[in-house]
């Protein structure tokens, strides 16, 4: 064989070899359906596999380091394995990890986060952002002793039967604007839990009003996302939430504020811009120090629904790993951290990021916008930035220039979410921002 032959045919070799990605996701699918745990993953033709993670770069199994703009869906706020939190959770890990006992780092963190945030008389900690939304909205039935709650069109709150309902509203099944279907999104979700759950259109003030009235009696509670990702990573008009916060004290329901994502926003979470007060207010992502977490936070009377003293109970609430002093000691450190100095910091950067990429965005002369607000921005493919759900779902158009834009970016090495949107830490400075906008101008020029 000569030598040309021989390498071509070693090139054919590699070329049908899997990479290890792949053979990894070849495993994946023999064990787990789709061969994953969390369908946020997938990506085409296969996931990335993380091997290890420092400040604001991930290395995978191929070996490539990636410029990590999603930061698991924006809980890393200082990246990965910051210095603070491997040194509180290696001090707490030789100490064990969960115990059937309470412990002060449990009760420290709770002191820590009622003192942060004006609107926390009382928290109570659990698992995950589900978790958190889950509990919030029984609490705040069995606080008004109704079963209705309300929700934004297409907002995401995590996985219970309740809180999912229109999070995948589409044109052919979100009805009319007036009065927008209860959508479910897992097959099988009973009637009886869809007819529980009023959807009101985003920062669409008269109309959600008249759709809040129809159910006044029934509403428990409304519950919003100040800066929703899936509805576009638009932020809430203060007239909006005002009026949303008003109409739910007049007529006797709780304002829930899912601050899961949005508390990276601001010292005291996004409500501190919003002249209303929520009742309650769901944890999670960040506020766990890169642990799994969730956290209702609110009223102090409200907050009264969980005690297990009062008789009767009105809501039992556990859970095995809640407030596991692994989550607590990691959380603490982690909030220590992005103080104020931090969170003014990552926004004025996160400023910068968006800025530049509207100017990459005018430079390319391309039909795209940036939304977005704090420490987070989202790329749509779409000449004017779109107000709500409906505005900002993407076409099929839309949505394969997007997806063009993104496999452009992971080619340079930049991570970013799958919806477009981007989540700084506190890890990242200019240089960084100037990579993310470098990489956006390239790809709208390929466009
Ligand atoms: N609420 C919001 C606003 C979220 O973004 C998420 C997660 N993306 C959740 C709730 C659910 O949190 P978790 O994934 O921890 O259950």
């Amino acid at each position: 064989m000569s030598a040309a032959n021989s390498s071509d045919v070693r090139k054919a070799v590699a070329a049908s070899e899997p990479s290890r990605s792949e053979a990894l996701y070849r495993r994946a699918l023999q064990v787990m359906p789709g061969g994953c745990s969390r369908n946020v993953i997938l990506r085409k033709p296969h996931p990335l596999y993380a091997v290890s993670g420092r400040g604001c770069h991930v290395i995978d199994v191929e070996g490539r380091t990636w410029l990590d703009f999603a930061n698991n869906m924006g809980s890393q706020i200082h990246g990965h394995a910051p210095a603070a939190v491997i040194a509180a959770v290696h001090r707490q890990l030789g100490d064990g990890t969960a115990f059937s006992m309470g412990t002060e780092a449990e009760i420290r963190y709770a002191e820590y986060m009622c003192q942060r945030m004006p609107n926390a008389d009382r928290i109570r900690f659990c698992n995950s952002g589900t978790e958190a939304v889950m509990c919030a909205i029984k609490a705040a039935r069995a606080f008004t002793g109704r079963p209705k709650i309300a929700k934004v069109e297409g907002a995401y709150h995590g996985l219970y039967d309740y809180a999912e309902v229109s999070q995948t509203a589409a044109p052919n099944t979100w009805g009319a604007v007036e009065r927008p279907a209860s959508v479910p999104v897992a097959s099988g979700t009973p009637a009886s839990a869809l007819a529980e759950v009023v959807v009101v259109p985003f920062n669409d003030t008269a109309r959600a009003l008249a759709i809040l009235e129809a159910h006044a009696a029934d509403l428990a509670g409304i519950v919003i996302d100040l800066i929703p990702h899936r509805v576009g990573v638009i932020p809430a008009e203060e007239g909006f939430v005002n009026a949303l916060g008003a109409w739910a004290a007049r007529n006797g329901a709780l304002l829930i504020c899912d601050e899961v994502i949005t508390f990276r926003t601001t010292y005291s979470g996004a409500q501190q811009c919003y002249a209303v007060r929520p009742d309650l207010t769901a944890l999670g992502k960040m506020i766990g120090g890169g642990f799994p977490v969730g956290a209702i936070a609110g009223r102090e009377e409200v907050m009264r629904v969980f005690d297990p003293l009062s008789s009767p109970v009105r809501l039992p609430h556990s859970g095995t790993f809640s407030a596991n002093p692994i989550t607590m000691v990691a959380g603490l450190a982690t909030m220590e951290q992005f103080d104020q100095q931090a969170v003014d910091r990552l926004n004025v950067l996160s400023d910068r990021a968006r800025s530049q990429l509207r100017e990459a965005i005018a430079t390319a002369k391309v039909a795209a916008c940036i939304t977005g607000a704090g420490s987070m921005f989202r790329i749509h493919m779409k000449e004017v930035p779109p107000q709500n759900y409906r505005s900002a779902y993407p076409t099929s158009v839309e949505a394969e220039r997007l997806g063009k834009l993104l496999a452009y970016m992971e080619d340079k090495g930049i991570l970013l979410i799958n919806t477009g949107t981007g989540m700084l830490s506190t890890a990242m400075g200019s240089a960084e921002i100037d990579r993310l906008s470098d990489a956006m101008l390239g790809a709208l020029r390929q466009l």
